[in-house]
């Protein structure tokens, strides 16, 4: 019998998720769809119901719902209980699941590049994508983390979790060059403007500079960065590893996650500017 597979969020017209998870299914031959779900945050209770209802076989989970659902559902994994957010959900005998695979799909993306994990990191951020991605890297074996914020007190907070270093954003500015790797998380880049999340004046060459916003492809910081001579990573990678993990725990499969990286750069308009 043909499965059933959705995104929920508010909005949710532009989500690349079911063309990515039709492609799989069809690839895979799996008769499944993936449809997306307009619900606002008064509808997430029912359009829940409804779900189950009609016998969804999971589905995931997008703003602003990713901690909203949680009270909903029957059981969650540790890495979506120290997020207290989910982005994936698994139906089995009728009980709900969530986990987060955020995180885990972002420290994939960052293998497309020799990353070192004994080497300086700095995480920009400290909101729901950070924390994936801050306990993800601390899970991988990532061991010299820091942690930096517009907002001071939720670094401090965000770093205290895994031991990880803190600095103000003026700090991090001053110590820019001492990073192998940087991870940009926070939402600015997202309006294709001039804005950096801080001045890169001491942004050294061959420094990996990864931003988890993908569209648009090049932000202004992944822009400065390749002008400085730094190694680029875009969100693409993140999105589509955080899909196939997801993809993974419904169906068991593993599906083609460079080629459809490559497509889903096509899309927005690009060429793979991670390879
Ligand atoms: P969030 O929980 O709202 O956190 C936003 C973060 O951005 C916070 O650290 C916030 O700092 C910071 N911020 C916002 N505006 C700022 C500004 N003008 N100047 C400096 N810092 C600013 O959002 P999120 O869920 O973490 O998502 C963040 C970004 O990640 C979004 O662009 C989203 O599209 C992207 N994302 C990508 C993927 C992917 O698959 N590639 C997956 C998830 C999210 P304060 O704490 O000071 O407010």
């Amino acid at each position: 019998m043909k499965k059933w597979y959705a995104v929920i969020g508010d909005p949710i017209a532009h989500s690349l998720s079911p063309y990515m998870h039709d492609a799989w299914f069809q690839e895979s031959s799996i008769d499944a769809s993936y449809i997306p779900v307009h619900l606002e945050p008064s509808e997430l209770e029912d359009g829940f119901h409804a779900l189950k209802k009609i016998g969804v076989s999971g589905f995931n989970v997008t703003l602003p719902h990713k901690q909203a659902i949680i009270p909903f559902l029957d059981g969650l994994d540790d890495t979506a209980r120290t997020m207290n957010a989910v982005n994936t959900v698994v139906m089995k005998d009728g009980k709900s699941y969530g986990y987060n695979t955020d995180g885990d799909g972002f420290v994939q993306s960052l293998f497309a590049l020799p990353v070192d994990r004994e080497q300086p990191l700095l995480v920009i951020g400290a909101g729901g994508a950070a924390r994936g991605i801050v306990h993800a890297l601390h899970r991988a074996g990532f061991t010299r983390l820091t942690v930096t914020n517009r907002t001071f007190r939720r670094a401090e907070e965000l770093a205290g979790e895994v031991g990880a270093e803190v600095m103000t954003i003026s700090q991090a500015e001053a110590e820019l060059g001492t990073f192998h790797t940087i991870v940009q998380t926070t939402s600015v880049g997202l309006s294709d403007n001039e804005s950096l999340p801080l001045s890169v004046e001491w942004l050294k060459p061959g420094t990996v500079v990864a931003d988890i916003v993908y569209n648009p492809l090049v932000t202004p910081l992944l822009k400065v960065a390749s002008d400085k001579g730094c190694k680029t990573i875009n969100g693409v990678g993140m999105f589509v590893h955080q899909g196939a993990i997801a993809f993974e725990k419904w169906t068991g499969k593993t599906p083609n996650q460079e080629a459809m990286i490559d497509s889903i750069t096509q899309k927005l308009g690009g060429n793979n500017v991670n390879r």
